[in-house]
């Protein structure tokens, strides 16, 4: 990495200016879930040590550019993270032509998406950001794979322009995954449609000696191995695209285990009772909806030995209870191992909340997107930016 780290840098007196990603759910003005505040917090925290004065820059939602909305306001944000931090976190919602602040004093913007030019990277809108600071921080890695305003144009002209600690940890957690894997390497890639991870697939497979295959996916694959899928979600066009997956990983010898038994039900419903069958025992009326116990106890070997392990997306349908067994059992057997694991999207977070592994992952990525593009072996916009300042 070429890039500057925030940590390198002398703060004392400067303003600094933080694009974090406090994205985050509110019900009725309050936030309901805080783990991406609490996420941005050590930087924050570690500009203040330094002596800096800070302005926080975040999105929240996906407002109408040019329309003040109340709904996409940073307000509850701010409030909320004053009371994390124990100090007052200033609520700006003019700022874009400058910004008072002083040593010591946080001040948090009003939504950056309300500004017209965001989204389009306007060079205007960069240029006038960058003028807010005399440094600018990026850290914000779940939205990393936007070139936009606050989080591209800004560091082209902000006088400095670095990484903060959250995208540090990210980058480093992704990079110890990819770019030296302990072998084996087992990726586990589910969720509901190939269409959607194709070109995850097709990268994950140079890299990993086992790739897993889960939830609608999964179905895909099954049809593609002339094995019945019913009423199952399966995208028919996908088939071949899943036999040159198959036939690419016979060549380089990567493993895509199939799931000998599945769990069916017959509407997606969360009263659809459920039945454990054999791939081959599937009939016209069933739902292929969760992978079957046999399959796990494949999987439960295959994490026992593994090396490195990346998770993004559901072996099945965890969010009814009785076809959450394959991802509840795929949660335990990566909990149980030694291998360096890391998870990653919106519904992978939710399955690792709901099986309450948290705790026994070594990194879960705050990023979505950013996730599954680093996964995709993109580059990162907001990372390049950084990467070219760095060697200014
Ligand atoms: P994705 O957004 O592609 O990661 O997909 C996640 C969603 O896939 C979850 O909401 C699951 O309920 C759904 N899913 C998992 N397995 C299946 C399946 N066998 N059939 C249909 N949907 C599924």
């Amino acid at each position: 990495m070429t890039m500057i780290k925030m940590s390198d840098l002398n703060l004392s007196n400067k303003k600094v200016l933080i694009r974090q990603d406090l994205n985050v759910p509110i019900k009725n003005g309050e936030v309901s879930s805080d783990l991406r505040i609490r996420a941005a917090l050590e930087t924050v925290t570690l500009a203040l040590t330094g002596g800096a004065g800070i302005i926080l820059l975040s999105h929240l939602g996906r407002p109408v550019e040019g329309q003040l909305d109340s709904t996409f306001s940073l307000e509850p944000v701010a409030r909320h993270m004053a009371t994390l931090l124990g100090r007052e976190v200033r609520f700006e919602r003019d700022w874009i032509d400058g910004v008072d602040v002083q040593p010591g004093e946080v001040i948090l913007c009003e939504n950056v998406r309300f500004q017209i030019g965001e989204k389009a990277n306007d060079d205007r809108l960069s240029r006038k950001m960058a003028a807010l600071c005399d440094v600018f921080v990026m850290d914000a890695f779940g939205t990393a794979h936007r070139a936009q305003a606050s989080t591209h144009g800004v560091a082209k002209y902000a006088p400095i322009a670095c990484a903060g600690a959250l995208l540090v940890t990210e980058l480093e957690a992704l990079g110890a995954a990819f770019e030296n894997p302990t072998r084996p390497m087992v990726a586990i890639v589910g969720g509901s449609k190939v269409s959607t991870k194709l070109t995850l697939l097709k990268n994950l497979i140079n890299k990993v000696d086992y790739l897993i295959v889960g939830g609608g996916i999964a179905n895909t694959f099954l049809a593609a191995n002339d094995h019945p899928t019913g009423n199952s979600l399966v995208e028919k066009d996908l088939i071949p695209e899943a036999k040159a997956l198959q036939l690419i990983a016979k060549e380089q010898h990567t493993v895509i285990p199939m799931p000998e038994d599945v769990v069916c039900g017959t509407a997606f419903s969360v009263d659809s009772p459920a039945a454990v069958k054999s791939v081959d025992d599937v009939s016209s009326e069933d739902m292929i909806l969760d992978l079957g116990p046999g399959f796990c106890m494949q999987l439960d070997r295959i994490m026992k030995d593994a090396g490195t392990i990346v998770w993004n997306g559901p072996l099945g349908v965890f969010e009814f209870d009785q076809f959450a067994s394959g991802t509840q059992s795929l949660a335990d057997a990566i909990a149980a191992s030694n291998a360096f694991s890391i998870a990653g999207g919106g519904d992978t977070i939710a399955a690792v909340e709901k099986f309450n592994i948290a705790d026994n992952l070594s990194y879960i990525s705050t990023g979505g997107g950013a996730f599954l593009e680093f996964m995709e072996g993109k580059t990162l916009p907001a990372v390049a930016i950084l990467e070219e300042r760095g060697s200014d």
